[in-house]
């Protein structure tokens, strides 16, 4: 059995948040290969200030050229309209071998907005979630993020979803497990970078060294 995880995002830029988090997936829940896969018109962020799909995509492939179980995925870009998570999924579901277990991997910020992207609740069916850790308020501790994911999933999606400690996962009889599962924090947001470079300050430590040579080659987020 091979396990793939799915790891959505607009990238703009890609930074050392991304790289270590989805690092640490990889290596705690023994997957063999992650999908990185860049959204076309993001659905749930401004347009603006948005780089061009082939630079996002460009600086993905350089922070993650020294590992080939990263695979980037551009089928996101291929695709006209907007990204939608659901067809992502559908998507590799029908490409890849019976043989393939997929993961859908997302930040808890993400997760806790997902009921306002398309037809979640089939996501909820078809894939098997893995929720990261993120610290969205400074103040809050890991245990009362976890709590807040709780409240929502029972809230929004099923209030059947029950906590397994041995599984470290919310389990449902009907649908798919959501697992979570703590990264070490990394305060790190794209929205920083971008404001960091307009603001003509360092970027150094915040994305790949690598990455942010194209940045400054290229001149974006200025
Ligand atoms: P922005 O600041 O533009 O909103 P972002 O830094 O959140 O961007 P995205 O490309 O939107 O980056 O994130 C893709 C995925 O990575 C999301 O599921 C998000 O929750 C997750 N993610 C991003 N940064 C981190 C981080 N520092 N720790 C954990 N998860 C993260």
């Amino acid at each position: 059995m091979r396990r793939i995880g799915l790891f959505g995002g607009t990238f703009n830029p890609i930074h050392l948040g991304h790289v270590q988090v989805v690092r640490e997936v990889k290596a705690g829940f023994g997957l063999d290969e992650i999908l990185i896969i860049p959204s076309a018109l993001p659905p749930h962020k401004e347009l603006n200030g948005v780089v061009d799909a082939k630079d996002r995509l460009e600086m993905i492939r350089l922070a993650f050229s020294d590992d080939p179980n990263f695979v980037i995925s551009d089928v996101e870009l291929e695709r006209s309209g907007p990204s939608y998570t659901i067809d992502t999924v559908r998507h590799f579901k029908s490409i890849l071998s019976e043989n393939t277990e997929l993961y859908l991997i997302v930040g808890l910020d993400a997760f806790l907005e997902i009921d306002t992207w398309k037809s979640y609740n089939d996501l909820f069916l078809l894939i098997p979630l893995i929720v990261m850790s993120r610290t969205i308020n400074k103040e809050n501790s890991t245990k009362s993020e976890w709590k807040s994911l709780k409240n929502y999933l029972q809230s929004k999606i099923s209030k059947e979803y029950t906590f397994s400690f041995a599984q470290s996962s919310f389990n449902h009889d009907k649908k798919q497990p959501v697992c979570v599962f703590n990264v070490t924090p990394v305060d790190i947001s794209s929205t920083t970078i971008r404001k960091r470079i307009k603001a003509g300050r360092s970027i150094k430590r915040l994305v790949p060294d690598i990455v942010e040579d194209f940045i400054k080659t290229k001149g974006l987020y200025l």
